[in-house]
């Protein structure tokens, strides 16, 4: 199907960039175009402008910070943070989630900020930053301000970046002796997920983020022993949605599975 018509941008810069969006209330940043371009073409949004990020190098370093963490510029695909040394030094979960993600195609030109800013429940990458405790830095004419990722995702497709916003990073701190971990059951091989979870375990607790059974990542705290982590997704009493590919109950179910293989996953890497 043919796009709608639609305007055209590409700055050369990030202030450039938070003008033109500031300017046009129906302006869109585009990154990868891996949810945006086919979400136009089903008519299902139909922007005046797309603001075409690609021209901001600055947006696509991933780079370590003083402190021994990890900063993804928003630019950043995921083919790059799976390559990245950076990466597989300070927080290796993520090129390992970000390998998992459909195809190489779809790998070489889709990015973290695309991906967590589109926030669509079935994403690998928002459990991840939660469970990590990843911080988005977004800037806007204002100035620049920082969103925790627990604060970040606010419903489907909604997140803290406002109208005439721009998500610039994302920045996650050391491990520190801590372990990440993610599970997920998928449709095929490498395809959407049915239900996932991501976890950091650090001195025996977890922090788990369950993804696909709420408009946002569920958060959850617990000991971090298969029966604890088990306990704990039934107490946080989601309500997931049923459709083709899971009844509700039958997420819910797979939530405490994903969970508990995520927090193991974890404990091997801590
Ligand atoms: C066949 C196929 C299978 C897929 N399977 C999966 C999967 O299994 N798991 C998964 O996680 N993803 C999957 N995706 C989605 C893919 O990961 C997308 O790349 C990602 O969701 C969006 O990233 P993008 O860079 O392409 O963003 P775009 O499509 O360009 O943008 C997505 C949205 O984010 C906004 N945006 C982008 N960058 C910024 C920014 N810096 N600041 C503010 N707003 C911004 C855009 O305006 C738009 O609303 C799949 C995509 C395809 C085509």
């Amino acid at each position: 199907m043919l796009l709608s018509e639609v305007g055209y941008a590409r700055p050369a810069s990030v202030d450039d960039a938070v003008r033109l969006l500031a300017e046009n209330d129906g302006a869109r940043p585009l990154a990868g175009g891996q949810t945006i371009v086919n979400v136009m073409k089903a008519r299902a949004a139909a922007p005046d402008v797309l603001v075409d990020l690609a021209d901001l190098d600055d947006l696509r370093t991933i780079a370590k910070t003083g402190d021994g963490g990890l900063e993804l510029g928003a630019m950043a695909t995921y083919s790059q943070v799976i390559t990245s040394a950076d990466v597989k030094d300070v927080r290796p979960i993520l090129a390992d989630v970000a390998a998992q993600i459909a195809d190489v195609q779809v790998r070489n030109r889709g990015t973290v900020g695309g991906n967590i800013c589109s926030n669509d429940p079935t994403n690998h990458l928002p459990p991840v930053m939660v469970a990590a405790g990843a911080t988005m830095t977004i800037v806007g004419t204002g100035g620049e301000r920082e969103v925790s990722a627990g604060e970040f995702f606010l419903g489907v497709y909604m997140t803290a970046v406002g109208p005439g916003e721009l998500l610039t990073k994302v920045t996650l701190p050391a491990l520190d002796g801590a372990g990440d971990g993610f599970a997920a059951i998928t449709i095929g091989a490498d395809g959407t997920c049915i239900v996932n979870a991501a976890a950091t375990v650090s001195g025996g607790e977890a922090e788990v983020a369950l993804g696909c059974v709420s408009a946002t990542p569920v958060l959850l705290t617990a000991a971090a022993e298969d029966e604890a982590v088990r306990e704990a997704v039934g107490a946080a009493a989601i309500d997931p949605p049923s459709d083709v590919h899971g009844s509700a109950d039958y997420r819910r179910h797979l939530a405490a599975v994903v969970a508990a293989r995520a927090v193991a996953d974890a404990k091997e890497g801590s």
